[in-house]
């Protein structure tokens, strides 16, 4: 992860850089913010900018210096294989007192890759297998990772650490790492990302520097999702064409996103809709991006004032439905029923 990859954080990005430049690391920091705003992506960014071997610097742009991405340094931590880089996060119990993020690490990277990031604790949950409704950072955790610290870095260089969301750990976690936070060995860094730090402890805020990212600054995955525009075109194709058994097969696929996709899909669904029956109203062209020119064309003329209302109540029905955990397929069924009876009523 480089900085220029990061939408919206220049600033701090500047400052990041000036403050290793100069060499004035301090061990603990917590970085504030959304992730879908890039904090997580900071810390990934501020730890290969810290261990890159040829640092970028650039005169004149917005961005002052970038790691080079190109170096072994870089691309370990970039694939997130740097042996020294370590992770603690909230994941859910199991039945079982000895699991521990340790068993879901594997998880976890799938997670930062997919999402480069920008996933919430609430997207990693989603994406663990089984229903997950409490995940914490336990005192197993927090030991295992003062351990990890306490040894010789493989590389010789940074010992490195991103604590995601502490909001999230237990007491007895943070006693655990207090220790480790006040007087940690050379070369250490703790880098603590979390979107608030009102459920911090006051021991653990009062030993951590803060950095506030900027907010209301990334991009909105939702909006411009191709695998979202892929399924709606999917859908409103079949549903055009009232092939039920081919409608059947692509609710099928639209149903196989998890709940928190769905609902984000839904509501995407319905954004375009809206924007379909505003443009054609206004009698401007608009193209839902199908890749074919006719239907392209004809669909947006097919949401007008007569039916505008119906889809929407039926789109906000099949997100309520989603919502209270209703049978997804059985939700999105309904929902073509009734957005078909609505298309004709045009
Ligand atoms: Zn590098």
């Amino acid at each position: 992860m480089q900085f220029k990859d990061i939408v919206g954080q220049t600033d701090i990005a500047n400052r990041i850089t000036a403050t290793i430049d100069s060499g004035r690391v301090s061990h603990a920091q917590l970085i504030l913010g959304d992730e879908r705003d890039g904090s997580l992506q900071i810390a990934w960014a501020y730890m290969q900018y810290l261990c890159c071997e040829h640092r970028q610097h650039y005169d004149g742009g917005a961005l002052r210096a970038d790691s080079c991405g190109e170096c072994p340094s870089c691309k370990k931590i970039s694939q997130l294989m740097h042996p020294d880089l370590h992770f603690l996060f909230p994941n859910p119990p199991n039945g079982s007192t000895s699991v521990s993020a340790e068993d879901y690490m594997g998880d976890f990277y799938d997670f930062m890759k997919k999402s480069r990031a920008l996933g919430t604790l609430h997207d990693f949950n989603e994406s663990l297998s089984g229903d997950v409704k409490t995940s914490l950072i336990r005192e197993l955790d927090a030991a295992h990772l003062v351990e990890v610290l306490n040894m010789k870095p493989y590389e010789g260089g940074w010992r490195m650490v991103v604590v995601w969301k502490p909001s999230h750990m237990k007491r007895e976690a943070s006693n655990e790492l207090l220790k480790t936070l006040e007087e940690p060995l050379p070369q250490t860094l703790i880098l603590m990302v979390d979107d608030s730090d009102e459920q911090l402890l006051p021991t653990i805020r009062s030993r951590v520097q803060t950095l506030r990212i900027k907010a209301g600054v990334g991009p909105r995955a939702d909006e411009a999702n191709p695998e979202y525009a892929a399924l709606l075109v999917g859908w409103l194709r079949m549903l055009f064409k009232l092939k039920m058994k081919e409608l059947s097969g692509q609710v099928d696929k639209i149903a196989s996103l998890n709940r928190e996709q769905l609902k984000r899909f839904l509501l995407y669904a319905e954004k375009v809709m809206r924007d379909c029956f505003l443009n054609s109203a206004a009698g401007i062209a608009c193209s839902i991006g199908s890749g074919d020119e006719k239907f392209d064309a004809q669909f947006p003329k097919m949401i007008t004032v007569n039916n505008i209302e119906l889809i929407e109540a039926a789109f906000d029905d099949a997100l309520f439905a989603i919502e209270r955990n209703a049978y997804a397929k059985i939700a999105l069924m309904e929902l073509s029923f009734c957005m078909s009876k609505a298309l004709k009523k045009r």
